[in-house]
C-alpha cells in the first residue's frame, strides 16, 4: 500500500516536473531566439544604411583638395541625408566643419567620437546598440585626397520606431508564452489528476480482489492503454472467479463422494460392533461390503489424484505413439469384463495411426471410453473402437448400442462427478470422474472430444488428437 502510493506520488511528480521543464525550455526559447534574430536583422540593416549614407557624403566631398566650412556646405547642399539623425564632417584634426543638427550644432568645435577618431586614423568604423528603447547607430569614414586624410565623415542614427516594433514583438511573445504555459499547466494538472483517479479505482479493484471480493471489477473509461490494462485485469478476475467457483464445487463434490462410502463403512462397522451375536455368514457379508466401499474410496482417490496431476499442468513430454499396440493392451484388459457382461468388443485399426501424447495418456483415454461403453451396455450388445487417421489428426471413435446418453446430458458427462444415472454408475463401480480425466487429457494434447448418439441407440464418443509433431505440422 505504502509502496503503491509512493509510486503514484513519484509518477505524478515526474509528469508535472517534465511538463514544467518542457514549458520552461519552450518559454525561454520563445523569448530569446526570435528577439535575438530580429535584433540582428535590424543591426545588419542599420549597418548597410549608415555605411551607404556615410559613403554618399564622403563621395560628395571627396573631390575637394582641402575641406573648409564653405566648400563642404556647398558640396553637401545637394546630398540627401534621409534616415540619418545627424551628419558631421570634420577636418583632419576633428574640428567640425559641417553639422546637420540644429539644436547644439557643433560647427567650429572639436569632437572626439570614437568612430570619428578611428576614421581620422584612416579606418572606417561603425557601431550599433539597442539601449533604453532605441537603436543608436553610428558610422565614420576618412575623407581622402590623393591618399591623404583631409577630414572625416560621421553619421549617426537614433531609431525608436524599429525599437518599438521589437518591444511590441517581445511583449506579444511574452503574453503568448504565459498563455501557453498556463494552458499546458492546467492540462497537465487535469491529465495527471485523471490518471491518478483511474489508478486509484484500479488499485481499489485489485485490493478488493486480493481480499477475496471476486465480483469486484475495474471501471473501464476511455480507449487508451490504461483501459486495456483495466480490461485485462477484469478478464483475469473473471477467470479467477470461474476457477475459484469450480474449485469450491469440486471440493464440495469430492467431499460428498468420499463421505458416502465412509458413512457406509461406519454404519457397517457399528452394526458389527453392536451385534455381538451376529452369524458368521452375515458378518462375512458385512465385511465384504466394507471391502467394496474401501475399494470405491481408493478408486475415487486414484481418479482425484489423476485429475490433480492434470490440473497442476506438470506433464510428461509427449511423443509419437503408435495407437495399435496400445489398443491391443486395452482390449486384453477389458475382454474378460466384456465377456462377463455378454458384450462383443470389436476393434478397427487398420492403417496403424499414431498420436502425439504419452503412452499412459492414450491408454487412459481408450480404457476409460471402452470401459464405459461396456459398463453402460446390455447383454448381447457390442462395443466398436475405431482408430483412423484423417490428414493431421487421428480420430478415435468408441461406439456402442447400450443404454445411450440423453441429448441434454451429452455435453455435461465430461463434468467432474456428473452421472446420468447415479445409482447405475455407482452399481457399476463408477466414480463420475472417468470422462473428466479423458477430456482433460485430450485437451492437454491439443485435441477435442464430443459425445453423440450411436447408430443403434447407444452412445458414440469421438476424439480428435493431433498425430503430427509440431515441427512436422509446420513443415
Ligand atoms: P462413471 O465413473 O460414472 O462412469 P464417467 O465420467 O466415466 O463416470 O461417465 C460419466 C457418466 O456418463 C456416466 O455416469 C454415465 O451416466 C455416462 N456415460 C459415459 N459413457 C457412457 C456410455 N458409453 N453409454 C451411456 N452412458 C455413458
Amino acid at each position: 500500500m505504502a509502496t503503491i502510493s509512493r509510486v503514484r506520488i513519484s509518477l505524478q511528480l515526474k509528469i508535472s516536473a517534465s511538463y514544467i521543464a518542457i514549458i520552461l525550455i519552450v518559454v525561454l526559447l520563445m523569448n530569446t531566439y526570435p528577439l535575438l534574430v530580429s535584433q540582428d536583422l535590424v543591426f545588419r540593416s542599420k549597418r548597410t544604411n549608415l555605411i551607404s549614407s556615410a559613403s554618399a557624403l564622403n563621395a560628395a566631398v571627396a573631390g575637394l583638395e582641402e575641406l573648409t566650412e564653405e566648400n563642404v556646405s556647398q558640396a553637401l547642399a545637394a546630398v540627401e541625408s534621409e534616415g540619418i539623425s545627424r551628419a558631421i564632417v570634420t577636418d583632419p584634426y576633428g574640428k567640425v566643419l559641417y553639422d546637420t543638427r540644429e539644436a547644439g550644432n557643433a560647427a567650429g568645435h572639436y569632437v572626439f567620437y570614437n568612430e570619428l577618431v578611428e576614421a581620422l586614423r584612416g579606418n572606417s568604423a561603425m557601431y550599433s546598440v539597442y539601449k533604453e528603447g532605441a537603436f543608436h547607430s553610428a558610422a565614420a569614414q576618412p575623407v581622402l585626397h590623393r591618399n591623404q586624410i583631409i577630414g572625416g565623415v560621421y553619421v549617426y542614427e537614433f531609431d525608436t520606431r524599429q525599437a518599438s516594433l521589437l518591444e511590441t514583438l517581445r511583449n506579444n511573445l511574452l503574453s503568448i508564452s504565459i498563455g501557453v504555459a498556463v494552458l499546458v499547466l492546467a492540462m497537465s494538472t487535469v491529465f495527471s489528476h485523471q490518471l491518478t483517479q483511474r489508478l486509484d479505482s484500479l488499485q481499489a479493484a485489485i485490493r478488493g480482489v486480493r481480499e477475496g471480493a471476486y465480483n469486484q471489477r475495474a471501471i473501464l473509461t476511455g480507449h487508451d492503454e490504461f483501459t486495456q490494462i483495466a480490461g485485462e485485469f477484469n478478464d483475469l478476475v473473471d477467470r479467477l472467479q470461474k476457477t475459484e467457483s469450480a474449485r469450491r464445487q469440486f471440493v464440495s463434490d469430492a467431499s460428498h463422494e468420499l463421505k458416502t462410502p465412509l458413512a457406509a463403512i461406519r454404519l457397517l462397522t457399528d452394526s458389527i460392533l453392536q451385534n455381538e451375536t451376529m452369524e458368521g455368514d452375515t458378518l462375512r457379508e458385512f465385511v465384504s461390503d466394507i471391502g467394496q466401499e474401501a475399494e470405491r474410496l481408493s478408486r475415487i482417490t486414484e481418479d482425484l489424484l489423476r485429475l490433480t496431476r492434470l490440473d497442476s499442468g506438470v506433464a510428461e513430454i509427449p511423443s509419437r505413439i503408435e495407437a495399435g499396440p496400445v489398443l491391443e493392451r486395452v482390449v486384453r484388459m477389458l475382454r474378460p469384463v466384456a465377456e462377463e457382461k455378454g458384450v462383443d468388443l470389436l476393434t478397427n485399426c487398420s492403417n496403424a495411426p499414431a498420436v502425439i501424447a504419452t503412452e499412459g495418456e492414450l491408454y487412459q483415454i481408450l480404457y476409460n471410453l471402452a470401459e464405459n461403453a461396456i459398463k453402460y451396455n446390455r447383454r448381447g450388445g457390442y462395443v466398436l473402437v475405431r482408430i483412423e487417421r484423417e490428414e493431421e489428426v487421428t480420430v478415435i471413435t468408441v461406439e456402442d448400442n447400450g443404454i445411450g446418453i440423453p441429448d441434454e446430458d451429452q455435453a455435461r458427462v465430461f463434468e467432474r462427478f456428473y452421472r446420468v444415472d447415479k445409482a447405475r454408475s455407482r452399481a457399476a463401480g463408477g466414480t463420475g470422474l472417468g470422462l473428466s480425466i479423458v477430456s482433460d487429457t485430450v485437451s492437454r494434447r491439443g485435441g477435442a472430444i464430443r459425445a453423440e448418439n450411436g447408430p443403434e441407440g447407444g452412445a458414440r464418443f469421438i476424439v480428435n488428437l493431433p498425430c503430427l509433431e509440431r515441427e512436422e505440422a509446420e513443415a
